[in-house]
């Protein structure tokens, strides 16, 4: 699943910069960006674009029908987000300082709660937030398995024992229906995973967390400004965790965030990040020594300088990728095979970090996802197949083994083949190995005209899907 994920980041990269690379030159490669992410975006509409899904794929010798590139990412424009970086650098000032709390400030704000705390990455992000609210090994803590690996490491990484509850293949998030026969006297969590950028059930899940006294930490490493209700994901449960690497939809490279409207475990955790050294309402002072255990992860202050160019933009983006996302539903919903993703009745906003469809090859002649994944490539339309299944991979033995687990839970709970039998999730198997396809974020940054291209793609492939399965059967 590692490389799955690895090779996702490869593609965005490449996806946006090669191909492209060999006909123009840096500066023209730059301009091209420019006019493809930031001004495209802004104009309404390009006018009735015509796109022939009649022609030939390119698979079976015809022209492929997206020769121009998409939008790249990230997106860098020097004479906006140049001079505060450059200040920065200049001023030897890089461990974290005034920026990262201004950054902090406008995180907490944009999201509309209390505290933000800018760390090194969404996984630590994850990690201190279970650590600080007193996830310890021996707990089990539920989590969905149709995420990236590291809401499951995680849990790991705190000595506790991830615990899959199956995905409502309609909306590829967690099933709230499901959690409740899976919590144990051990459960401490819930760890809800707003996956693609769509929101969780948070209403359900909240209500189950508080019948059983639990709490509930928000991985919303996909989800930057997604809501329901008009509340932010992230701002829900009892803590929220987001990412800032360079594939989502606030790049800084590498970084994360926990948010919080609970001061005294937003001071926790902000000690834990700085070798516990006392913060806020934390009891010592720093000369005296720490009070409490922790480690490092704290951020430098050119991440969040940024972090703070990078956050100008967010909300407009989140608006084009909701309204192309929209629009493109609705143009592929009637193809037969394709079910769109769902969203539940409260989501008012998305964020569409990827945009996830299932593929039914029923619908196009029984011609395989892989194969599908070709042909619509083959068109210029970059796509891929998604996650692996999480829930029975070797890095889960590889802890059960470790002297820790060993030390702390029953033998039969170390057993992986009961393990990976009591953890089955049929749905999202059929999601990770039959059904899945994405589009990443940067598609939906263009005009209205690129939906347009995809859709044609798509009905070009489903037009000619006996051919193309008779040549995948070759
Ligand atoms: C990216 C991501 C993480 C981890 O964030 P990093 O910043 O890469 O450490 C965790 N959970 C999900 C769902 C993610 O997509």
């Amino acid at each position: 699943m590692l490389n799955k994920n690895v090779s996702r980041r490869e593609f965005i990269k490449r996806n946006s910069l090669t191909g492209l690379g060999a006909v123009l030159t840096p500066s023209l490669l730059a301009n091209s960006i420019e006019k493809q992410a930031i001004s495209a975006p802004m104009s309404a509409s390009t006018g009735p674009a015509i796109y022939s899904s009649s022609g030939r794929p390119a698979l079976l010798g015809g022209a492929p029908l997206r020769t121009k590139e998409w939008p790249a990412w990230p997106i860098w424009k020097p004479e906006t987000d140049e001079k505060q970086l450059l200040e920065v650098i200049r001023s030897g000032v890089w461990s974290r300082a005034k920026l990262a709390n201004e950054f902090e400030q406008k995180w907490a704000q944009t999201l509309g709660v209390k505290r933000s705390l800018l760390v090194v990455n969404g996984t630590n992000a994850l990690i201190i937030a279970l650590n600080q609210l007193n996830i310890r090994a021996g707990d089990e803590v539920i989590v969905p398995p149709y995420t990236f690996i590291a809401t499951v490491s995680a849990v790991l990484a705190t000595g506790a024992m991830p615990i899959f509850v199956d995905v409502d293949p309609e909306t590829f998030q967690i099933d709230p229906a499901r959690i409740e026969a899976k919590i144990t006297p051990r459960t401490k969590a819930i760890m809800p995973v707003h996956i693609l950028g769509l929101p969780a059930d948070m209403t359900r899940i909240m209500a189950i967390a508080k019948k059983h006294n639990l709490v509930v930490v928000e991985d919303a490493c996909q989800a930057h400004l997604a809501e329901l209700n008009h509340q932010k994901v992230g701002t829900i449960g009892h803590a929220g965790c987001f990412s800032f690497q360079n594939s989502k939809n606030l790049p800084i490279g590498e970084g994360g965030a926990i948010v919080s409207n609970d001061d005294a475990f937003m001071d926790r955790c902000f000690s834990y990040q700085n070798f516990g050294n006392p913060y806020g309402a934390g009891v010592g002072s720093v000369s005296i020594g720490s009070s409490m255990q922790g480690t490092k992860l704290r951020t430098t202050e050119y991440q969040a300088a940024i972090g703070l160019a990078q956050l100008e933009r967010l909300d407009a983006q989140t608006t084009t990728r909701n309204e192309n996302a929209g629009y493109l539903k609705s143009k592929i919903k009637d193809i037969p095979g394709i079910v769109p993703y769902k969203l539940y009745d409260e989501v008012t906003r998305g964020a569409f970090h990827l945009f996830p469809f299932r593929y039914q090859k029923e619908g196009f002649k029984g011609l395989p996802r892989a194969g599908f994944l070709k042909a619509l490539q083959a068109e210029g339309v970059p796509c891929s197949s998604g996650y692996a299944t999480l829930n029975n991979q070797p890095y889960l033995n590889d802890a059960f083994q470790s002297k820790n687990f060993r030390k702390i839970y029953p033998k039969e709970m170390l057993d992986f083949k009961q393990y990976v039998a009591q953890n089955q999730c049929p749905q999202n198997d059929r999601l990770c190995n039959e059904e899945a396809v994405w589009f990443t974020q940067n598609l939906l940054l263009g005009p209205q005209s690129d939906m347009d291209e995809i859709v044609a793609a798509i009905e070009k492939v489903h037009t000619y899907a006996e051919q193309l399965a008779k040549l995948n059967n070759k």
